[in-house]
């Protein structure tokens, strides 16, 4: 079935990368496959709505193909595997629920139903409009460091979204306005490697948002009225990712800090810190090594941890 499947996406690779036509006869012996077979997985790209012209003694071209991602193109910029679904409820949960799944694996989605951000909180996820996707990791690292692998994904998607920075813990602005969430999600079951589910979404092509997102988030093509390749940002941003991860799994927080603080918008600001309820102002002074926020009240210092608080800039949302 994967084969099918990753054969696929080859021919569509081959006619993408071709001038004109090409023979039937070429991929067949291109992938080693029959004319037939060719002539099969001509058939399902054009069901997922790929233009494909086919003329006798001439072969095939390709007229248009639609903003798909390929999984087989993404699984060169991860260790694992890559996990792809047309639609699914949240690619974290799905991340946590699946048995066997090889460490630096990736989860992704041309949609999600039932995205989540912290605290229970929906992440809008329209299809074929964002990068939707999660990254499983089995690290060997202290409960108490997990978090620190939410600011090593923001820092690996501030790396290559230009013009962006980071609202600490977990979000990626672009002019104020997010672009970009992090939920990091962890289960640890006894006799078993803790799971590590870090889950990202990107907004790329979205041309609007609802009401209620209109002042807090925006999308790469809003900011720069060009439209992106998901599949070629969503590469980018994993090979950031484990390149990050690796430097972080060796030598810690202090391999990012020194980066993420000054790609930090949230440092030296005037923030409200929401927590159970009550609002309390400040100013973010610092990160710790293990990530949490330190603040400064009225009454002293405060260290914020990322799983129980949101931080809103005085003046509006970062
Ligand atoms: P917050 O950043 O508000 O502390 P989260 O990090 O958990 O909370 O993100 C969830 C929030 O992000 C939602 O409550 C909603 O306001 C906003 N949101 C939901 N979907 C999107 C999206 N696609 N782009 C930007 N913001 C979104």
């Amino acid at each position: 079935m994967v084969s099918v499947i990753v054969m696929k996406y080859k021919i569509l690779e081959i006619l993408k990368e071709a001038d004109g036509f090409v023979s039937g006869e070429e991929l067949s012996k291109k992938l080693g496959i029959s004319r037939n077979a060719v002539w099969k997985n001509i058939c399902t790209l054009r069901k997922d709505g790929c233009a494909i012209a086919s003329f006798a003694g001439k072969g095939y071209k390709l007229d248009f193909a639609p903003d798909v991602l390929n999984p087989h193109n993404l699984e060169k910029s991860v260790p694992g595997r890559v996990y792809y679904f047309k639609s699914v409820k949240s690619t974290n949960t799905e991340a946590k629920n699946t048995e066997n799944v090889p460490d630096g694996s990736v989860f992704i989605a041309e949609s999600q139903t039932g995205g989540r951000g912290r605290l229970g909180r929906k992440w809008a996820s329209p299809g074929g409009r964002g990068i939707w996707m999660s990254i499983y990791l089995t690290p060997e690292i202290p409960a108490a460091d997990v978090s620190l692998l939410t600011l090593t994904a923001g820092l690996a998607v501030c790396r290559v979204i230009k013009k962006s920075q980071i609202k600490w813990p977990n979000d990626v602005l672009i002019n104020g306005k997010k672009v970009c969430g992090i939920l990091t999600e962890m289960s640890a079951e006894i006799d078993r490697t803790a799971k590590v589910i870090v889950g990202m979404g990107i907004n790329v092509n979205n041309e609007f948002f609802s009401i209620d997102l209109i002042d807090k988030a925006t999308s790469l093509y809003l900011e720069t009225g060009e439209k992106h390749s998901r599949e070629k940002l969503a590469a980018e941003i994993l090979k950031e990712f484990f390149a990050l991860y690796a430097d972080f799994k060796e030598r810690g927080f202090s391999a990012i800090a020194t980066e993420y603080k000054r790609k930090c918008v949230t440092l030296g600001r005037e923030v409200v810190v929401i927590k159970n309820g009550g609002e309390i102002r400040a100013v973010a002074e610092d990160i710790t090594p293990f990530g949490e926020l330190v603040v400064k009240t009225e009454n002293g210092f405060l260290t914020v941890n990322s799983g129980e608080v949101s931080v809103r800039g005085l003046l509006g949302y970062n």
